[in-house]
């Protein structure tokens, strides 16, 4: 392959796709490129999923600015482009006189960040709104603009936008080195060949560095930062209703405890410095260490309930502020770098910020008329009304077919998830659509099934299906008794 593009766009985490989708709105022939087969696979899969409210940042950072603008921006787009987001709003829990100076001190930093609502609750205030927090609470500051989001969802409404709006997506496309030529980008070289370009985006999360050296920019080094999680199966209810976080850290905003968009509960993440750039492995120090913070702020926490545990890498640059701004010594460059938290809330912002690097640059930006900012309504199944299930069945008896039986999704929901524009191509991508696979059975009755659906609508044999990585393949031959999904009938 040998292509041509206005800009290149590496990553397709959220900040990736929140670029591909403002830069949509303009008159340009974009290419976004991911490692991986699916989008949303790094830093942007395994986080706490917060939309966070901004009070947490130091003030006249961008993490501040863009995190505060990004919360705005997410609440003002949740309806056109279809956004999983609930505002169930956060608490920042004090647990001692220190930390009451310390809600104090986040109170004003918030005001003077442009948080909007932000109040100080008294102990019997915050404990009337969660009945389960430790009796040693003294106190709370709750932000209403707080909320929980589906990082997948929201990362996948963002790039199916941007292909609606014509944006190429590239998975499965690495790449290896950024081709400079008198300190001008001219384009990539990735694992499917050469794309020229003058203008390339580095959203490449922890890799961001990498990016950045291989065009001769040594301007930046990320360092991961390690956070692991337990997920609580959906029995445990509103066992908390909010955001619930204890006083910050210099370097973590602490064990948080929340409800997921899906009825879960988390609790996480630690924060630990590490080399290795792929170690998501979760252990048994950093879980205890999860578990005692979570204890800590609610006792009584159903830790029984945990259905599986998991671990995410912050990409902390030096300076440990957001990393936006063109290359050093290299036009055409331009990273969006360093995005550890709350880089998932920041990521509209951040796209905004980069489209006016991209002007600033010389770049020509001319709208275009037909840009549609909307996705089409979907809803799963199972989250429909009754009348409106009956007419799904009716016009596709796939959709009276149920897959998972855990999280209620049917045949028709993981058709749709394979042939929606960027859809699934693997058992973890139909996961993340669906859910199929994230219910207490953690895939044990679905995962076959859902193999044999991807192998008929993909055709390719099973042993080609894979869990998720590049070369996760599932099966090395058919196995007698596999499960067979035959065709639609
Ligand atoms: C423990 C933890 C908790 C967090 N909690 C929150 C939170 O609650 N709220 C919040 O707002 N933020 C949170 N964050 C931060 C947030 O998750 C990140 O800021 C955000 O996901 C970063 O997105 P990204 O697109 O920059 O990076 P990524 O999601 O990592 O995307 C980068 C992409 O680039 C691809 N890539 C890399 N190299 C190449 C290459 N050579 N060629 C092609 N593709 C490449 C990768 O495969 C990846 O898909 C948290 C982060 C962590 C780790």
């Amino acid at each position: 392959m040998r292509k041509k593009a206005d800009v290149v766009i590496i990553g397709g985490g959220i900040v990736g796709t929140a670029v591909a989708r403002e830069l949509a709105r303009f008159k340009l022939d974009i290419t976004l490129v991911e490692q991986h087969p699916d989008l949303s696979m790094g830093t942007t899969k395994a986080n706490s999923a917060i939309l966070h409210a901004g009070f947490d940042a130091a003030v006249g950072t961008l993490k501040a600015k863009l995190n505060v603008r990004g919360n705005e921006l997410y609440r003002a787009w949740q309806e056109e482009l279809g956004l999983d987001i609930k505002l169930i709003g956060s608490l920042v829990v004090a647990t001692d006189e220190e930390g009451l100076l310390v809600l104090e001190q986040l109170h004003e930093r918030g005001r003077q960040n442009g948080v909007p609502g932000l109040v100080l609750l008294s102990r019997e205030a915050v404990l009337e709104r969660e009945p389960h927090l430790t009796p040693a609470t003294l106190g709370a500051l709750f932000a209403p603009t707080g909320g929980i989001m589906d990082p997948f969802g929201v990362t996948l409404a963002f790039a199916e936008n941007a292909v609606r709006n014509g944006v190429e997506v590239l998975t499965e496309c690495k790449v290896e080195q950024v081709e400079v030529s008198d300190d001008e980008v001219v384009g990539v070289h990735t694992s499917q060949g050469f794309i020229e370009a003058r203008y390339i985006i580095n959203a490449a999360g922890v890799h961001a560095d990498d990016i950045s050296r291989s065009a001769n920019d040594h301007s930046f080094a990320i360092h991961p930062r390690k956070g692991e999680y337990m997920l609580l199966d959906k029995s445990v209810g509103n066992f908390v209703r909010s955001v619930i976080f204890p006083t910050p850290s210099k370097v973590s905003k602490g064990i948080v405890i929340a409800p997921t968009v899906h009825h879960n509960t988390f609790v996480g993440p630690n924060a630990l410095a590490i080399d290795d750039k792929e170690d998501l492995s979760t252990t048994a120090e950093g879980l205890a260490a999860i578990v005692a913070g979570a204890k800590s702020l609610v006792p009584g926490v159903p830790l029984n309930a945990a259905i599986t545990q998991f671990a995410g890498l912050r990409a902390v640059a030096d300076g440990d502020d957001f990393v936006i701004r063109p290359a050093t010594g290299v036009r055409g460059l331009i990273h969006a770098a360093g995005i550890q938290s709350p880089g998932l809330t920041a990521a509209p912002a951040i796209a905004e910020m980069v489209v006016d690097i991209l002007r600033s640059e010389g770049l020509s930006l001319h709208a275009k008329i037909d840009f549609c900012p909307e996705n089409p309504a979907r809803a799963l199944f199972r989250d429909q009304e009754a009348p409106e299930k009956q007419k799904l069945i009716a016009e596709n008896p796939l959709y009276g077919r149920v897959i998972c039986r855990c999280e209620m999704v049917t045949e028709g929901d993981i058709l749709d998830a394979i042939h929606r524009p960027c859809g699934a191509r693997t058992l973890d991508g139909v996961k993340r659509r669906t859910r199929a696979g994230m219910g207490r059975c953690q895939g044990g009755f679905c995962g076959p099934r859902v193999t044999s659906i991807l192998s008929r609508e993909l055709k390719i044999p099973i042993p080609a299906v894979r869990k998720d990585t590049a070369g996760s393949f599932l099966f090395f031959d058919k196995i007698r008794g596999t499960h067979e999904v035959k065709d639609h009938e």
